[in-house]
């Protein structure tokens, strides 16, 4: 059986070997000795200033939206997994759609202005399957209209565009560390910030709210990340570029097979983007099979795929929105498919899955 994704994990030895201290200091979570390496080692291999790590990626997303106080309305868009919409509305805001592109399913950069209302405050877009959004067209348009940018970069760990990592874009990026993610804490994420007097708004945030013994200055949650999870991720921060490396043979392997098969639209490398290879999103558009066809094939053989991101955000049943404003979103969402990828994903077993999709 092959599934969508397989964890990233360290040698046993070396998790072991990692968590010896804990026991030791018998300090198990509230910013200890694992956390605070780990916020200065991810600081470093992402490239960023300011970085707080968060139990996982969905509270980080929650919680730099409220910290940075954002009001009424939030251009976003409904190809992404629940959390981005989620947080959005968790913070009693509105989500607005906006479609994405046919090329990349990031933002429609060209569709964002005609969105903007006296209620906007943000735009929180979404770099899916590590695709980064135009960035520099978003840039302006925030300047132009004073909006914050908040990046969705769940999918972006460890990538650079033009030269910048990409945590440095927008005002702020959220990391997330789920174990399925290029690069795991188990659970876990982050957010990276450029305005440094967020660190103890956010800090504040997810311990409760609490600045110190006797004051508490704001409504906050638990989101705090444990030394386990710390642990995790200093141990799988060493293989982070063996990990990738391993990915990308992957995905040439996948596209020795796919790639200009007629019907099968793929994302190709771009030269300007040091990719993760997080994901293989394959659009069957006029294939013999479609998805569900070949998502039927892959079960039968034991080999799980993804309908990711299907059904769109905005489609849920506890939301009321209407989907016909985001086309291009919803055609691609029927016909995408995520096939296996994973750093230890035998060749042999591409080969396998490709013959499948072709036979
Ligand atoms: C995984 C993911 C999240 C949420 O991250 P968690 O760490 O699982 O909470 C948010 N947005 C996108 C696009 C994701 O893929």
């Amino acid at each position: 059986m092959i599934n969508v994704t397989r964890s990233s994990m360290p040698p046993f030895e070396e998790y072991c070997e990692e968590i010896k201290d804990i026991w030791e200091s018998r300090w198990l979570t509230n910013n200890g000795a694992k956390h605070k390496e780990l916020e200065k080692n991810l600081c470093e291999f992402l490239g960023v200033d300011n970085l707080t790590l968060f139990v996982n990626g969905h509270m980080a997303l929650e919680m730099v939206i409220d910290g940075m106080g954002l009001s009424g309305e939030v251009i976003t868009t409904p190809f992404t997994f629940a959390s981005t919409t989620h947080a959005i509305v968790r913070n009693g805001l509105t989500p607005v759609f906006c479609d994405i592109n046919d090329g990349d399913y990031t933002i429609d950069v060209n569709k964002i202005e005609s969105l903007i209302t006296e209620k906007t405050s943000a735009i929180i877009p979404v770099h899916v399957y590590g695709n980064i959004c135009d960035y520099k067209k978003i840039e302006s348009i925030a300047k132009k209209h004073n909006l914050k940018v908040i990046y969705d970069a769940a999918h972006a760990f460890g990538e650079e565009i033009d030269g910048v990592k990409v945590g440095n874009l927008g005002d702020a990026s959220m990391f997330s560390f789920h174990a399925t993610k290029v690069y795991n804490t188990i659970e876990g994420g982050c957010v990276c910030y450029k305005d440094e007097s967020l660190k103890s708004t956010l800090n504040n945030l997810k311990n409760f709210g609490i600045k110190n013994a006797e004051e508490v200055e704001a409504v906050g949650g638990n989101a705090k990340m444990n030394e386990f999870a710390a642990a995790m991720g200093l141990c799988n921060l060493r293989h982070i570029d063996d990990e990738i490396a391993k990915r990308k043979a992957v995905y040439e392997r996948y596209m020795s097979h796919l790639d200009g098969v007629s019907g099968i639209k793929l994302c190709k490398e771009k030269d300007n983007l040091k990719p993760n290879y997080a994901y293989f999103p394959v659009v069957f558009d006029g294939y013999k099979y479609n998805r569900d066809e070949v998502a039927k094939k892959l079960q039968e053989n034991d080999i799980l795929a993804r309908k990711y991101f299907y059904p769109l955000t905005n489609t849920y049943d506890c939301y009321d929105f209407d989907v016909s404003k985001t086309p291009v979103a919803f055609d691609i969402s029927n016909k995408v498919l995520t096939i296996p990828m994973y750093a230890d994903l035998a060749l042999s077993d591409v080969d396998r899955i490709c013959d499948i999709i072709l036979g």
